[in-house]
């Protein structure tokens, strides 16, 4: 939207736009009487114009008829009257009062004002006079007047053209525009006066009118309109600085009285919706400290769950070790059944270390009292380490494990211990959910997360041939104590904890733990570990 630059206020507004509509109007209403006055004044001149000139013709026929070619005749209205008169016998009577004109071209040597009033009478055989106003050499207004001389019967005495006994010539034919009379009139200065004063009345009547139109108009609309809309505009200004409880007072008894209740009627709901979200937020508040309270409570109660997972279990481990000990004694009897009993309770002692081990793991990382320790390792000889260890496992199973490290991996700054802990449960996992006669097969290579130039990560997946995991089970796979299979997990025991824990110690580690599978097609867990942890300094 354009800028806008000037503001005018309401009530310059008002006057400007009023003033302008009222000039308009007060000109348009005087416009007509100014004209018909012109008229009139003008109108009142045919009287003595009519008078004079008459006068004037008769002076002259009287003196034409008695010496028709006299000097006489001519001179007589040299003074008073001009005549231009059709004819040749005038020739030689020339004067300023007096111009023969050629009956071919009687215009001929007419000034403009006699030029046309000779025109219009020519034109039209009924007028017998006409004025026109003008200066005079002084540059003084005066008005000319003409009068037509027609043939008439008492010309045609003497010029009549059907006689040629009537000798005189020119002759003419009956009413015939045979001459013109032409008296100046100066105008009577006291017309002129009363006509100065007529149109000074109507301008200053005007401009009066027009004042007083205006400060009626300005008291009024002050009044009516600008009054009220400055209290309302204060009103809102008010609110705007924030105070809600101000109200309209307005008493008009018009449409801005009902403007001003229904800024009240507004600012009443927008104080009610205040005070309601107000209390809401108060209320959310209240909530906010409970919830806090709560999470503070849950907080310490968890800490108390694990701290006293990690004492128990590290009570636990040394009876449990002495028993694994004692049964494995047992083991080596030569009484069959002894020996069997010994390894049953051997292989549940281990179990049940194992799932302490795995418990007291995870109560550490979730304490924050797993300790990290970053370190320049070789990804390839840990690898490598780890198949040499699973192997009797895989072999006790008939799974063949098949070794796909890269030969030349970097040196990559992670914890060792971690990287194996990892690596040892998915590779434990693999070997315990496939089926003999199946494969396990550890990848390791350097990978470009985004396909970028330079790798930076090391991607390290153990995939088998196994079962594989469903998609719905896969979304809960590395939650605690989630078993996927019942029936296959309770042939393999363990307790859930094995993939929570890679997944906390991946995290630990910096590193993405992902699974892909597809059920009946095997399973592939991949770790993205970076070749170096960010921040490494400020990890513990
Ligand atoms: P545990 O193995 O001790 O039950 P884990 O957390 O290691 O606990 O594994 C959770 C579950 O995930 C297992 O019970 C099993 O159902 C499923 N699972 C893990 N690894 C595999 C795999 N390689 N193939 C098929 N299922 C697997």
């Amino acid at each position: 939207m354009a800028k806008r630059f000037i503001r005018i206020s309401l009530g310059v507004k008002f006057r400007l736009l009023f003033g302008l509509a009222l000039l308009g109007v007060i000109a348009a209403a005087l416009v007509v009487p100014w004209y018909f006055i012109e008229v009139l004044s003008e109108q009142s001149l045919e009287g003595p114009a009519r008078e004079l000139t008459r006068l004037r013709l008769n002076e002259w026929k009287t003196l034409h008829a008695k010496a028709p070619t006299s000097k006489d005749a001519q001179d007589a209205g040299s003074r008073i009257f001009r005549l231009y008169r059709l004819g040749k016998e005038t020739e030689g009577l020339t004067g300023p009062s007096f111009l023969a004109l050629n009956p071919t071209d009687p215009i001929q040597g007419l000034d403009n004002p006699a030029r046309k009033a000779w025109k219009v009478f020519d034109k039209t055989p009924d007028l017998d006079i006409t004025w026109r106003k003008t200066k005079n050499d002084l540059g003084k207004p005066v008005y000319r007047c003409f009068r037509a001389v027609r043939n008439t019967p008492d010309c045609a005495m003497c010029h009549s053209p059907a006689d040629p006994t009537k000798t005189v010539k020119p002759r003419f034919f009956p009413g015939q525009l045979v001459a013109m009379i032409d008296v100046t009139l100066s105008e009577d200065a006291a017309a002129g006066t009363l006509m100065l004063w007529t149109r000074l009345a109507f301008i200053i009547g005007g401009v009066l009118a027009g004042v007083l139109a205006m400060v009626i108009f300005s008291l009024i609309s002050h009044r009516l309109i600008l009054r009220p809309v400055r209290k309302l505009r204060e009103l809102a200004d008010k609110v705007a600085e924030g105070d809600q409880s101000v109200r309209s007072t307005l008493r008009t008894g018009d449409e801005l009285e009902r403007l001003g209740e229904s800024f009240n009627e507004m600012l009443s709901a927008i104080q009610d919706q205040h005070n309601k979200l107000r209390a809401a937020n108060r209320a959310l508040d209240l909530k906010l400290n409970e919830l806090g309270e709560a999470n503070v409570a849950l907080y310490e109660a968890n800490q108390v769950k694990t701290e006293f997972l990690a004492n128990i279990s590290h009570e636990l481990r040394t009876p449990l070790n002495s028993i694994i000990g004692f049964a494995d004694l047992l083991c080596e009897s030569e009484e069959e059944k002894i020996a069997r009993f010994g390894r049953n309770i051997s292989t549940a002692a281990k179990n049940l270390l194992s799932l302490i081990n795995d418990m007291l793991d995870l109560a550490k990382i979730e304490a924050g009292r797993a300790t990290v320790r970053f370190d320049k390792i070789s990804a390839a000889d840990t690898c490598r380490t780890l198949l040499a260890l699973m192997h009797p496992i895989a072999d006790k199973k008939n799974i063949e494990l098949i070794d796909e490290i890269d030969k030349d991996l970097p040196i990559v700054v992670t914890d060792g211990g971690k990287l194996q802990q990892i690596l040892y449960n998915l590779l434990n996992n693999a070997i315990k959910f496939t089926p003999p006669g199946g494969k396990v097969t550890l990848q390791a290579r350097l990978v470009s997360p985004n396909n970028g130039d330079d790798p930076t990560e090391l991607r390290l997946a153990v995939a088998d041939t196994g079962p594989g995991i469903s998609e719905s089970d896969q979304t809960h796979i590395f939650e605690k104590f989630y078993q996927a299979d019942g029936t296959l997990t309770r042939e393999t025991g363990g307790a859930g904890l094995g993939l929570a824990i890679c997944k906390e110690l991946s995290n630990l580690l910096q590193a993405r733990l992902v699974l892909d599978s597809e059920p009946g097609h095997g399973a592939t867990f991949t770790l993205y570990l970076p070749l170096q942890p960010e921040q490494e300094e400020s990890l513990k």
